[in-house]
């Protein structure tokens, strides 16, 4: 029996970008050459975060966009293909402004687990170097970014986490009970995913960034352009699907619009 707890999900900010960086899907962005004039496929990119009450302590699951992604993105183009929405009233949206709402700091966090070192979901990792936040993200991942030169590769910014103290995770582990990382690489070297089994509501997988939309969980799966390795990629998906098919659990895609709007967001919704 899997320990009380509350899931909630946080807002981190909400990108725009060219879709065709989401997903290679005929009829949904790749044009045929009559369209060939035709505007691009932009629309929202959403990011979330994952807040887990738990009777162990706090978790956390990736930090989304940085409020000050402008310069911080300015040296990589990464402003020009991903510009973060404006922040709604008040200057929420943002993760710092998504934990407030929850009458939290990131000193009452026990843990950060971060999916990946990306941009999108790394990027308030130093908001949690407070000598009290345990920071974990895979060790294929550190393993990667340790030879990464200057100021980014891909979508990666060193600056983002340099210096933290991380904890390398090998394999798929349960971080406490009930609450699992899933080793599914290919987007990056070691991206995770999070598997949290809910005692009412029963198992849920975060994707992250191992899916990023319905649309490319299909099946068949369909890959996008920001892939680190297809193959490896293509085999994390299947896995997710035959961990889906074994539990029945509900997969949450990492920045899918139209399921974001039926998501239930922190502060008032939460899942148990
Ligand atoms: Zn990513």
């Amino acid at each position: 029996m899997a320990p009380e707890m509350k899931v909630h999900v946080l807002e981190s900010g909400t990108m725009e970008a060219d879709l065709t960086w989401l997903l290679l899907a005929p009829g949904r962005v790749i044009k045929p050459r009559v369209e060939k004039d035709a505007p691009r496929a932009w629309g929202k990119v959403p990011t979330h975060a994952v807040l887990i009450d738990h009777p162990e302590g706090r978790i956390l699951w990736d930090t989304g966009v940085p409020r000050d992604w402008q310069t911080r993105w300015e040296p990589t183009g990464f402003d020009q293909f991903f510009p973060v929405l404006d922040a709604t009233e008040g200057d929420s949206g943002y993760l710092d402004a998504s934990l407030r709402q929850m009458e939290l700091t990131p000193d009452d966090i026990d843990i950060l687990v971060l999916s990946h070192l990306h941009f999108d979901h790394a990027a308030n990792a130093k908001m949690f170097d407070n000598g009290k936040t345990k920071i974990m993200t895979s060790q294929a991942e550190l393993d990667g970014v340790a030879s990464i030169a200057g100021y980014s590769q891909g979508a990666h910014i060193p600056d983002d986490f340099k210096g933290l103290d991380m904890a390398g995770i090998k394999g798929d582990d349960e971080i406490v009970p009930g609450v699992s990382v899933i080793q599914t690489p290919g987007h990056t070297w070691g991206t995770m995913s999070l598997k949290v089994d809910l005692p009412n509501e029963g198992p849920k997988i975060f994707t992250s960034d191992a899916v990023y939309l319905e649309d490319s969980y299909g099946p068949p799966a369909i890959g996008a352009a920001i892939v680190w390795n297809n193959l490896a990629w293509l085999d994390s998906v299947e896995k997710l699907r035959k961990i889906q098919q074994e539990t029945g659990a509900e997969m949450i895609f990492g920045h899918d619009e139209e399921q974001a709007k039926t998501l239930k967001f922190a502060p008032d919704g939460f899942y148990s």
